[in-house]
């Protein structure tokens, strides 16, 4: 990514920051990893478990958006109140407390655009009537159904082949620059994961450098890129990665319930070594993990031991935090090298990209700071690194 032409402004970040590899959440899918960066914690404490899962107190599947497809085989209207409103609302667990959160309860401004774990202290009504009203930080803008402030930007949901959603964020973010109205902006630009779905990874450059545009419209907001770093401290970093899927596959366990989507799966059912011992000649799965009696057990083709899952990043660490999480199955899944799991719609990414297994393709970020220190090791330490920087400015007023 940063070797290629065309991305200045990524580039000129690189040039005045600390650049690492860094690791993601488990499953490394969006809900889940954008969870893990607002609150800094692993899904064991946010409660966010996969794009799809089955809630328990509900009794009914939860659909965050696989693909609309998957959206409208859970329910249209429940799937958008699901992704849009409940994961924030009810979903993303009490205990865990979010970066706006925290930054507000000290009396500091945070805006966020387009990223959906935004849950804050401010009452937002849509601008859609009839939505129902939601809390974010104090300035939100969320695809335009929720804006704090008139900013004049363009409707973000026309065009999204053709960036209309990085657009509608850069256009949001260039108003909030240029007024200085936030003490800390998210600036979310999922158009890139869109296109890498698409065509693959290492294929969606030119998305690249539309959020490349993007930033640099922050830049020009400030009155160039050396006035944006005077004023500003950044952490630039992905959510997830991607791996080329060539095979899909419809995972089943008799008599179990799974949900599954892109790269990762989940069981639901109650004796969690027969499901996964039932997943055992299956060639989509990766490895598959589970608890028994707290400790952590990983299985593949019959084989029990823990130390399989020592061939992906944190592997050990991430699965048990996935797994210790009260809205995950019984048993998770990361899928095998070049595999996908089908939606609930039979939707996959043949021929393109996917992610949310334990691999490093999946699971490895790049992650870059400037002004802040060297760059954390995992997305989970982006919120203590914030704090820390807003602390250190509060004590150097005082
Ligand atoms: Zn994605």
């Amino acid at each position: 990514m940063l070797e290629a032409t065309g991305t200045p402004a990524l580039r000129f970040l690189l040039e005045h920051g600390s650049y690492r590899r860094a690791l993601s959440a488990f499953p490394s899918l969006t809900p889940v990893c954008l969870a893990s960066i607002a609150t800094g914690a692993h899904p064991d404490v946010h409660g966010i478990p996969h794009l799809v899962w089955w809630n328990r107190g509900e009794e009914r599947l939860v659909e965050y958006g696989s693909s609309f497809a998957a959206l409208r085989a859970a329910g249209l209207a429940r799937g958008i109140r699901d992704t849009i409103v409940n994961l924030n609302e009810r979903h993303l667990s009490k205990r865990a407390q979010t970066i706006y959160e925290a930054l507000e309860d000290e009396g500091l401004t945070t805006a966020a655009i387009n990223i959906t774990t935004y849950r804050g202290r401010t009452r937002h009504l849509s601008t859609i009537p009839g939505a129902p009203a939601v809390n974010g930080p104090k300035r939100f803008f969320f695809y335009s159904l929720y804006e704090s402030d008139a900013t004049g930007a363009p409707l973000a949901v026309l065009n999204r082949a053709l960036g209309s959603i990085d657009a509608y964020a850069a256009a949001v973010g260039r108003w909030l620059v240029t007024r200085d109205g936030f003490d800390l902006l998210v600036f979310y630009l999922p158009d890139y994961d869109f296109a890498s779905h698409a065509l693959g990874p290492d294929a969606a450059h030119e998305a690249l450098a539309r959020a490349d545009a993007s930033i640099a419209a922050l830049f020009a907001a400030a009155g160039g890129p050396d006035e944006f770093l005077e004023r500003y401290a950044v952490v630039l970093c992905s959510d997830h990665g991607q791996t080329h899927v060539e095979r899909a596959a419809r995972l089943v366990v008799a008599g179990a319930r799974v949900t599954a989507s892109n790269r990762a799966a989940m069981v639901y059912g109650d004796d969690p070594r027969a499901l996964a011992a039932a997943l055992d000649g299956e060639p989509s799965v990766g490895v598959a993990a589970f608890l028994d009696g707290g400790r952590l057990v990983a299985r593949r083709a019959g084989e029990e031991d823990v130390a399989l899952l020592d061939e992906f990043p944190g592997g050990a660490e991430r699965m048990a935090a996935a797994l210790r999480n009260p809205n995950a199955g019984e048993v998770l899944v990361s899928a095998a090298d070049g595999w996908e799991f089908v939606d609930l719609a039979g939707r996959h990414h043949i021929g393109g990209g996917s992610h949310g297994s334990l691999a490093g393709s999946d699971s490895e970020v790049p992650m870059l700071t400037v002004g802040l220190g060297p760059p954390p090791a995992s997305i989970t330490g982006i919120k203590r690194l914030l704090l820390e920087h807003f602390e250190a400015g509060v004590s150097r007023a005082a």
